[in-house]
């Protein structure tokens, strides 16, 4: 082919690629939306059925999956779906991390499979093969979930996700055929409040799509400085972080609209979103399958009881995960269809996020961030970040990054903020800080250990 012709054939093979990707991102919207009208029967049914695909094509076709299941005894001939899923030995990201390359389907063209990294926020980032286009059925599927509140795919989005543009030099850009606005929050400052505020007005969004620690940041920057959007959002849409209860408040206080949460992780096993009138976490039964496994692998069933969330994925057939141990733990709601919405989803009450993100009583007790509410002071009014440093149960280091001079009055108003941890166990120091540094992706942890923090950062926390 000469050099015009393969340029032609690329030209085509993109614009084919593009229909791909939007037919694609369409089914996953579609299928989503079906699942809304099945019933406990239907989703049983199909759990069953797909798990026993899946688990007999994997003993059959993965090789990790083939040694894993025949050293620990498995039956695969007779395994029946949901019932007999705690007969499969539970995986981690070690197994992810370790053999990796041996999870992956033996027969496959690299034409039509994709690599991506996940966990970066963890330290250990794994490499996961995918089918090409999972991620635009996935996408599908989050637009699906947004649609409970009125998001069309259209709609025009500033994002507050972490991103590092042109390295740290821009402070904005504009994708998507000018459909989204997506502002660095590394510059996320009291003196860049105005700029970035005009941007945002300029761009009229209906909606802002965020990580709520980084949308916290700029709506504790509003607050403090007495600033306010001049136009009207619909909502804020949060993932990737968990979002809290203050966070929820914030946001109505300070941006307007609704709030709106879904869960997803970047293996792409399970998905699942509050639905339009309760802050529960619905997941979508066509996605994947999900389990609650205590800290010595038994399935949790009781609602409201912790457990590590422990996913099936049903989208991608090139590296399947099953019985993936998460590392995000949560509790079950109350058993039967939603009282608010009727889908039979499998349903959680809370997602408290991952294990870094909860803080260590004296007695050992796990005090989740959820219960953290700190908003009533004037704690967010005063700092830009905070972050808990644990090394030992019931002794803590509370980092924060000033965003004013902090007098007496300020300091008290800090402690003041987190009086009641001392009495329910946690000893606190506070420390102020130049730096509270984010993960790669931009996101930010809220509980880390002091081996956790960069060189620079770790000096007497
Ligand atoms: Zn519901």
């Amino acid at each position: 082919m000469n050099a015009k012709g393969h340029n032609l054939f690329n030209r085509l093979a993109r614009a084919l690629w593009g229909l791909q990707r939007s037919r694609l991102q369409k089914r996953g919207f579609r299928e989503s939306l079906a699942t809304d009208a099945w019933s406990a029967e239907d989703i049983r049914r199909h759990f069953d059925r797909r798990l026993v695909e899946i688990v007999r094509d994997a003993a059959q076709n993965i090789p990790f999956y083939r040694r894993l299941y025949r050293e620990a005894g498995v039956e695969v001939a007779s395994f029946s779906g949901v019932a007999d899923m705690h007969r499969l030995p539970a995986i981690d990201r070690h197994d992810l991390l370790e053999s990796g390359d041996q999870m992956v389907r033996s027969k496959r063209s690299k034409l039509f499979t994709v690599a991506h990294t996940t966990g970066g926020s963890t330290g250990t980032v794994a490499t996961m093969i995918s089918r090409r286009g999972v991620s635009c059925l996935e996408m599908g599927c989050v637009y699906a979930l947004w649609s409970r509140m009125g998001v069309r795919p259209n709609d025009h989005k500033v994002t507050l996700r972490g991103a590092l543009l042109d390295q740290g030099r821009k402070l904005h850009v504009r994708e998507e055929g000018g459909r989204r606005l997506t502002i660095s929050t590394y510059h996320l400052r009291d003196d860049n409040v105005d700029e970035i505020i005009r941007l945002i007005d300029e761009f009229r969004p209906d909606w802002l799509h965020v990580y709520p620690s980084a949308a916290s940041q700029l709506a504790n920057i509003m607050k403090r400085t007495g600033k306010r959007l001049g136009c009207q959002i619909k909502g804020v849409l949060c993932g990737s972080e968990n979002v809290y209860d203050w966070q929820v408040e914030l946001f109505a206080e300070v941006f307007g609209g609704i709030t709106y949460s879904h869960y997803g992780h970047g293996e792409m096993a399970i998905l699942g979103g509050w639905c339009k009138d309760t802050r529960k976490f619905h997941f979508l039964p066509h996605h994947g399958y999900l389990e609650l496994l205590d800290d010595d692998g038994k399935l949790i069933t009781e609602p409201g009881v912790t457990g590590e969330m422990t996913a099936t994925g049903f989208m991608d057939d090139i590296m399947p995960l099953i019985r993936y141990r998460t590392g995000d733990y949560g509790a079950w709601d109350e058993p039967g269809p939603c009282p608010a919405c009727g889908r039979a989803h499998q349903r959680m009450a809370r997602i408290d996020g991952r294990i870094q993100e909860y803080l260590i009583l004296a007695d050992g007790t796990r005090f989740p961030l959820t219960n953290i509410n700190a908003l009533h002071g004037t704690f967010f009014s005063l700092i830009y970040r905070f972050q808990f440093v644990q090394d030992k149960p019931g002794k803590a280091t509370l980092r924060f990054m000033p965003a004013v001079e902090i007098n007496d009055e300020g300091m008290a108003a800090i402690r003041n903020a987190f009086a009641y941890l001392p009495e329910i166990g946690l000893a606190l120091e506070f420390r102020q800080v130049e730096e509270i540094s984010l993960t790669r992706a931009g996101k930010q942890r809220v509980v880390v250990n002091s081996e956790y923090l960069p060189e620079a950062e770790r000096t007497g926390a």
